[in-house]
C-alpha cells in the first residue's frame, strides 16, 4: 500500500516523501482511514509503530481541508502525551509532516518558563501538543481555552495512568466539547485505561498492531527471583558455569555496572562497564574486546547499549528488570540475531514484581521462574490483569518469604516452574468494553 492509496493530500504526500517513508507501516494503514473520516480511534500501539504519523498526517489533512479556524486563532485539536520528550517529538513530527500545510501548532511542558508558550498559543496555534501537569497550569491561569477543540488525541493512555497522572487527564477532558473527535493510544489496555475508553470514546474503531514483543518470542526466557543482595553472587554463579560463553549485562544504574564489573574482575571473570560516564575511547575498547571474545562479560546500562550490535550474542543477562517493559524487549533482542541461539535470563527481586508483571503482560508470554539456584527467593508474581506498575506490594501477602542461600547446585538446567497463567490471555479476547473492532468502519457521525 502507498500513502496516496491512503488518500493523503499532496502537500502531505511531498513532506513524506521528502522524510524517505516510502509506504505506511501497518498502524498508519488502520488508523489513517478511519481518522480521515472522523471516527473515534482506539489504537493499542506503542512508540516505534508509527503511530505519531498515524495520527498526525490525517489530523493535519482535516485542519488543512477544514481552512483557517473559527475564531481566528482558536486551538482545534489538542494532542495529550505524558512526557516532555515524546511532547517534543511529537512536535518535531508535525512540524516535519505539515511543512506544505499552513497548520499552525506548538508545544507545551513543565520545567521551563511558560511566557514562550503562552506567547505562542496568544499568535494562534491549531495543534497544541502539552503535557497534562503544563496544560492544566495555564487552564487554570486562563490563558487558554479548550472551547473550539474538534480533535482530542490521548497518547500513551497506559503511561499517563503508570505517572500518576489520570486524574488531571480527567480534568483536561472535562473541558473538551463532547462533540469532538476522540483518538486514545495506549501500549496495554489496563482495566482502568478500558474505563476510560469506554467513557470517553464513541464507537471507537479499533487498531492495533503487534508490538515489538513478538521479537521475544525466538529467545528462551527464564527469571530468577533473588533478593538484591544476592544478585551479584549468583551473576557470578552463572557466569562461572559452563553454560555461558560470554554475556551482554545489564544495569540500570552507572554505579550499579561499575560494581558488578569489578566484582566480575576480581572473582577471576573478565569483565568491563560501559554507560555515559565513560570516555569514548574507553567504551569502544570494551565494545572491541567483548566481540572479540576477550571479554566474558559486558555490563552496560540501557543508553550505552544502543550501539552494541554483535551478531553471535547468546546471553542476555538483567541484573536489574527495567522498569518500562519495552526496554525490556529491546534489551532482550540484542541476543539471539543472525540465527544465533537466543536466551535471556532476568533477576528478579520482590521491588521488581511489578516490572515482571507489566513485561509479561506487553509480551504476552510468561517467563518460566528458574528455582534451581543457589539463591532462589520464593516470591509469588503478581496477576496479569489490572492494576498498574507503581502497585505496591504486599510484603506480607503476596511477596513470600525468602529462604536464604541454599547450596548451591548447578544453575541452568533445572525444573521450571509450570506456567502459571495462560499466555495471551491479554488479547483480543479482553478487548475494551466500547470498542467496536470493526476495522473497516465507514461510519460518518456528521461531524464536520
Ligand atoms: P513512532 O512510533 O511514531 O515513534 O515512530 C517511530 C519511528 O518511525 C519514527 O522515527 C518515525 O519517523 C518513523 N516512521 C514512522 N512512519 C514511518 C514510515 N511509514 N516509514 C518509515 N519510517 C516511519
Amino acid at each position: 500500500m502507498t500513502f496516496s492509496e491512503l488518500n493523503l493530500i499532496e502537500p502531505l504526500l511531498q513532506a513524506l516523501q521528502e522524510e524517505g517513508y516510502t509506504s505506511p507501516t501497518p498502524i498508519q494503514e488502520q488508523a489513517i482511514p478511519p481518522v480521515l473520516n472522523g471516527d473515534d480511534i482506539l489504537g493499542c500501539a506503542q512508540t516505534g509503530t508509527g503511530k505519531t504519523a498515524a495520527f498526525s498526517l490525517p489530523l493535519l489533512q482535516r485542519l488543512h481541508e477544514a481552512g483557517p479556524s473559527h475564531p481566528a486563532k482558536a486551538i482545534r485539536a489538542l494532542i495529550l502525551t505524558p512526557t516532555r520528550e515524546l511532547a517534543l517529538q511529537i512536535g518535531d513530527s508535525i512540524k516535519a509532516y505539515g511543512r506544505y500545510t499552513n497548520i499552525k501548532h506548538t508545544v507545551v511542558f513543565g520545567g521551563v518558563g511558560q511566557v514562550p508558550q503562552v506567547e505562542q498559543i496568544r499568535r494562534g496555534v491549531d495543534i497544541l501538543v502539552a503535557t497534562p501537569g503544563r496544560l492544566l497550569d495555564l487552564m487554570n491561569q486562563g490563558l487558554l481555552s479548550l472551547k473550539y477543540i474538534e480533535t482530542f488525541i490521548l497518547d500513551e493512555a497506559d503511561r499517563m495512568l503508570d505517572m500518576g497522572f489520570i486524574h488531571d487527564v480527567r480534568k483536561v477532558i472535562a473541558q473538551i466539547p463532547a462533540n469532538r473527535q476522540t483518538l486514545l493510544f495506549s501500549a496495554t489496555m489496563p482495566q482502568e485505561i478500558q474505563k476510560l475508553s469506554a467513557s470517553i470514546l464513541r464507537e471507537p474503531v479499533y487498531v492495533e498492531v503487534t508490538p515489538v514483543s513478538s521479537t521475544a518470542e525466538k529467545i528462551a526466557q527464564k527469571v530468577f527471583f533473588v533478593e538484591k543482595t544476592y544478585k551479584r553472587a549468583l551473576l557470578k554463579h552463572l557466569l562461572k558455569g559452563d553454560d555461558i560463553e560470554r554475556a551482554l549485562v545489564f544495569s540500570r544504574t552507572k554505579h550499579g555496572a561499575d560494581r558488578i564489573a569489578k566484582e566480575l574482575s576480581k572473582a577471576g571473570i573478565s569483565a568491563q562497564s560501559i554507560h555515559g560516564d565513560k570516555a569514548q575511547s574507553t567504551r569502544v575498547k570494551a565494545l572491541t574486546q567483548f566481540k572479540n571474545n576477550e571479554l566474558k562479560a559486558l555490563v552496560a546500562t540501557d543508553i550505552a547499549a544502543r550501539g552494541i550490535d554483535v551478531d553471535d550474542l547468546t546471553h542476555v543477562i538483567n541484573v536489574d528488570l527495567p522498569n518500562e517493559p519495552e526496554t525490556y524487549v529491546h534489551r532482550i533482542g540484542r541476543t539471539g540475531r543472525a540465527g544465533a541461539e537466543g536466551m535471556a535470563l532476568s533477576f528478579c527481586d520482590d521491588t521488581e514484581l511489578p516490572y515482571l508483571r507489566d513485561i509479561e503482560r506487553l509480551t504476552k508470554q510468561t517467563i518460566p521462574v528458574e528455582e534451581e539456584q543457589p539463591y532462589h527467593a520464593e516470591y509469588s508474581k503478581l496477576p496479569l490483569g489490572g492494576g498498574k506498575a507503581t502497585d505496591k506490594i504486599n510484603r506480607s501477602g503476596g511477596g513470600g518469604q525468602n529462604r536464604g542461600p541454599r547450596n548451591a547446585g548447578q544453575g541452568g538446567g533445572g525444573n521450571r516452574r509450570p506456567n502459571q497463567r495462560p499466555a495471551g490471555s491479554q488479547s483480543k479476547d479482553n478487548s475494551p468494553a466500547g470498542s467496536s473492532n470493526n476495522r473497516n468502519s465507514s461510519r460518518n457521525r456528521g461531524r464536520r
